[in-house]
């Protein structure tokens, strides 16, 4: 479990980050995370019980945490997309791949981005008004 992450990977995380976050979350990886928060009562009867029973018998598997779980989307076209649990971690070298890759095409990705922008002016221009 990692909960201190580089600028770099903090930028990454906010960006893809799913914008839910919880009392549960189980990572694509198969990791759970659990709010072990007294204060939360979201539990059904037993639920946090069976989890923290999970956690002693596979605590490689099953993490309780004293924070909301968050979760942030893998950066792919595939629908529907991985889904990480962010303090997981196990998704930090899919993610240096991508901002790698980003970087290098980042005065490729500029013009792209800036072509897009003009095509999408040029046909909000071209839109009719819709009259009252
Ligand atoms: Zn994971």
């Amino acid at each position: 479990m990692i909960t201190e992450f580089s600028p770099n990977l903090e930028n990454f995380i906010q960006t893809f980050r799913t914008g839910t976050s919880g009392c549960y979350g189980m990572c694509d990886c198969g990791n759970e995370y659990f709010n072990v928060d007294e204060n939360t009562n979201v539990w059904e009867d037993g639920e946090l019980e069976d989890l923290m029973s999970r956690a002693e018998k596979t605590p490689e598997m099953v993490f309780p945490v004293e924070f909301s779980v968050d979760t942030l989307y893998e950066p792919t076209t595939a629908v529907p997309c991985k889904q990480y649990v962010t303090v997981c971690g196990c998704w930090i070298e899919e993610a240096e791949t991508w901002m790698k890759r980003v970087d290098n095409w980042r005065p490729w990705i500029t013009v792209y981005l800036n072509l897009e922008k003009k095509r999408m002016q040029q046909e909000a221009v071209a839109l009719h008004t819709i009259e009252i």
